[in-house]
């Protein structure tokens, strides 16, 4: 296609944007980047070679021999290099010539899903290398098989729930496994973040406790999309120290980079009459149709499997009118799919039988689908590693490609697009975990002396004081017991059941879908009253159930399949107290910045129901019970002094300090890797623990998952975007895209736009001069 395919197909699509429309906000031409190739290194010998040489790579690049060398020679490595650079090789390298030099050596593959293990199964049985025995071992995995792999498997795929829950605890039937035990390949590790990423680290750190007990002391190779810092956050991931590559060698194709805004509609209105944009999932719709025209195979991210859904049929809709056949060349592509499905719909598309894909995130891990003449993003992935992980799927060598990002109704979407250096010129995000989070620490250390007795030794790598504080008071909770030789677990049965790695911990609601008794999956308790309340739509599996009955004492939630036209958003009444502050600081003499303990009391009171052109239709009441929260939050008070000095009079304080809430929400994922359903807020012109009007910003998480800690060490430029973001919008009075939240529990109700931004100016203003965080 040429050099400026991305800029002829963005002309392309900007020709059929109706006049007086410019919802172009930025345009960047990437430059192509050349392959730098490496020889095979001496230590590969010939037959590994020729391995990998049937299977296509003839001759390495330079990234994937660096990280292969370093594993070879012992050392603990993160390779962190873009999507499709080959990440796999740099692992699957060193482990081919471990299994093939040592014919008792083993290696464990670890990943965060299981079509991505699957994949990468797929991969290394491919290299059909003499004896390496590769198997998985998830869930799925029926329990005839499961003997064999523990008895003969030399490399073994599976994922962190799997090791936590039927590994470790059994390691005594894996010792021969664990005693070989040369590789811990780590993939996708960037995809560990938050409460799941505490969890997961503590993990590997039981892993690499279990290994040691049996002689082994396996080096760990990491694969990570490109982050800042990848040493740092792979170190802290895996717990020992870390080399990282980064120089990636892998060819890529020129990229032009389009931000896009939606117009405001001006015959809709949302809640509180504000303002509406036509929806992301539209206008990619209506791109996706463009391109397709165009013969361009693109493929267009969409947050929700409805969503695909939608802009699939939206895409096909505007096609049938040009042509029939190309309709049929644009499907939508889900979780869900049983694995057949989803393997012939990629087929088709990487023939080009299929032209357009609309997908959901499922697609972002690890599937092999790139060279793209264009992808499309509705609505902002969450995190840069993702944007780019998605952004990579365009691009081949030796030719141009189109990524067009379309901003959703959301304030961070808006702050992006307006704001293209903090997209295109930013480092990766580093992820944000916590592992000495007692809420993780506590089932972990349970966990690990379930498995060895722990000793005041191994709890200097489990976090050192955090850990003994927690050992401490599991001993007093009479969970363990302290003898001479070290901390036992009492119990009869193994904690490892009741430890939810992915969630919060406790026992999990189950959806059930009343008239099969099938079971569709399982929410946190913690949230249940706000996703699975009465009369909320539920979705699983690309398929919509709309919920019946939710009964917390019996953990269920009862549901029947509808597919109403609406979507439900809860509305919550919440109340916060403080338990402790770890930090303060001043700003200025009106004003300050906290970090500390909190206990969240919140109670789902109704829910609303919205179209999908985000107009509400109505609010339904609620009766559900209160439920509270500890958990860590970042706060800021301003004094009367300084709201007075920001122009507000008390009347107009509630509606400023809530709309700045909502936004710094909005606005937390780009400095800490969450998403801003992780974390919550509350605003009030006098609080009573404060002493004066105070935003709180907290984690959701019981014991907080490192977010509110990420806010507080980058508070400045944090606000600072925050205000931007808000100053940006040109809506008249607030809207979605700046301070109206989808999940306020006020209704949205009140909010000041411009008060919101002359509070922050003020704040800002007094950090500035006389607070100490400049
Ligand atoms: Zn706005
Ligand atoms: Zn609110």
């Amino acid at each position: 296609m040429g050099e400026n395919t991305g800029r002829r197909l963005l002309d392309r699509v900007l020709s059929g944007v109706p006049s007086g429309e410019n919802p172009l906000t930025h345009v960047r031409d990437l430059p192509e980047r050349p392959a730098v190739s490496a020889p095979w290194p001496d230590w590969v010998p010939d037959g590994v070679r020729a391995s990998f040489a049937r299977c296509g790579v003839r001759r390495p690049w330079a990234h994937q021999v660096e990280a292969a060398g370093h594993a070879h020679a012992g050392r603990h490595v993160v390779v962190a290099t873009g999507t499709a650079s080959g990440k796999s090789l740099a692992y699957q390298l060193p482990v081919a010539v471990a299994l093939t030099a040592d014919p008792r050596a083993t290696a464990l593959y670890l990943a965060p899903t299981k079509a991505l293990t699957a994949d990468q199964l797929r991969a290394a049985v491919a290299l059909d290398l003499p004896g390496a025995r590769p198997a998985g071992y998830d869930g799925d995995t029926p329990m005839s098989e499961r003997d064999w792999v523990r008895a003969h498997a030399r490399w073994v795929f599976t994922n962190p729930d799997m090791l936590h829950r039927g590994v470790l605890p059994a390691h005594g039937r894996w010792a021969g496994f664990l005693r070989r035990l040369t590789y811990v390949v780590v993939d996708e590790c960037h995809g560990y973040r938050g409460v799941f990423g505490s969890h997961v680290a503590l993990l590997l750190r039981r892993l690499r406790r279990v290994a040691r007990r049996y002689g082994a002391d396996p080096v760990f190779v990491l694969a990570s999309a490109t982050v800042s810092d990848p040493a740092a956050s792979a170190s802290r991931l895996s717990g020992v120290d870390c080399v990282a590559v980064t120089a990636d060698g892998s060819p890529r194709g020129g990229r032009t980079v389009a931000l896009w805004e939606p117009p405001l509609l001006a015959e809709l209105s949302g809640e509180n009459g504000a303002p509406v944009r036509r929806s992301a999932g539209a206008e990619t719709a209506r791109i996706l149709a463009d391109l397709v025209v165009e013969g361009a195979r693109t493929l267009a991210f969409v947050r929700s499997r409805r969503g695909a859904e939608l802009t699939a049929l939206g895409a096909r809709r505007a096609l049938s009118e040009v042509d029939g056949v190309l309709a049929g060349r644009v499907a939508a592509y889900r979780a869900g799919f049983l694995p057949e499905d989803r393997r012939a719909l990629e087929a088709a598309f990487a023939c080009g039988e299929l032209l357009g894909v609309a997908s959901t995130n499922a697609l972002e891990l690890g599937v092999d689908i790139a060279g793209l003449d264009a992808v499309v993003m509705a609505g902002y992935p969450g995190t840069l590693a993702s944007f780019w992980q998605q952004a990579g799927r365009a691009g081949r060598a030796g030719d141009g490609a189109l990524v067009v990002f379309v901003a959703r109704d959301d304030p961070l979407d808006t702050y992006l697009v307006h704001h293209p250096a903090a997209v295109l010129d930013k480092p990766v995000e580093a992820t944000v975990i916590d592992p000495t989070n007692p809420y993780v620490l506590a089932p972990q250390l349970a966990c690990a002396a379930a498995e060895l007795p722990l000793t005041p030794d191994c709890l200097a790598g489990f976090g050192g004081v955090h850990a003994e504080a927690v050992v401490t008071g599991l001993v007093a909770d009479g969970a363990l017991r302290k003898r001479p030789t070290g901390w036992f677990w009492t119990g009869r049965d193994r904690p490892h059941a009741g430890v939810d790695i992915r969630g919060s911990g406790g026992e999990q609601v189950a959806v059930v879908e009343a008239d099969s008794g099938r079971m569709l999956g399982t929410v946190n308790p913690g949230s249940a009253c706000a996703t699975v309340h009465p009369g909320a739509v539920y979705l699983h599996q690309g398929a919509s159930y709309v919920v019946d009955e939710l009964d917390l004492e019996r953990g269920l939630a009862l549901v029947h399949e509808e597919d109403p036209e609406w979507t439900t958003s809860p509305r919550e009444v919440v109340d916060i107290a403080v338990l402790s502050v770890a930090e303060r600081r001043r700003a200025g003499s009106s004003g300050s910045v906290c970090l500390g303990e909190v206990a969240v009391t919140a109670q789902v009171v109704g829910y609303l129901r919205r179209l999908p052109s985000g107009e509400v239709l109505d609010q339904v009441p609620l009766d559900l019970p209160e439920r509270t929260l500890e958990t860590r939050a970042v706060w800021y008070t301003v004094d009367e002094g300084l709201l007075r000095a920001a122009g507000l009079p008390p009347a107009r304080v509630p509606g400023a300090l809530h709309a700045a809430e909502h936004a710094a929400i909005g606005l937390l994922p780009l400095f800490a890797t969450c998403d801003r359903w992780d974390i919550g807020g509350v605003s009030t012109a006098l609080h009573p623990d404060t002493g004066a009007a105070t935003v709180f910003v907290h984690d959701g998480h019981p014991g907080g998952a490192g977010f509110a800690d990420r806010g507080f060490a980058a508070f400045v430029p944090w606000l600072t975007a925050t205000r931007d973001a808000i100053a940006a919008c040109e809506c008249p009075s607030g809207c979605p895209s700046c301070v109206q939240s989808p999940k306020c529990g006020n209704g949205n109700e009140p909010l000041d736009k411009p008060g919101a931004v002359a509070v922050l100016a003020a704040l800002l203003d007094a950090l500035d001069s006389g607070g100490d965080l400049a």
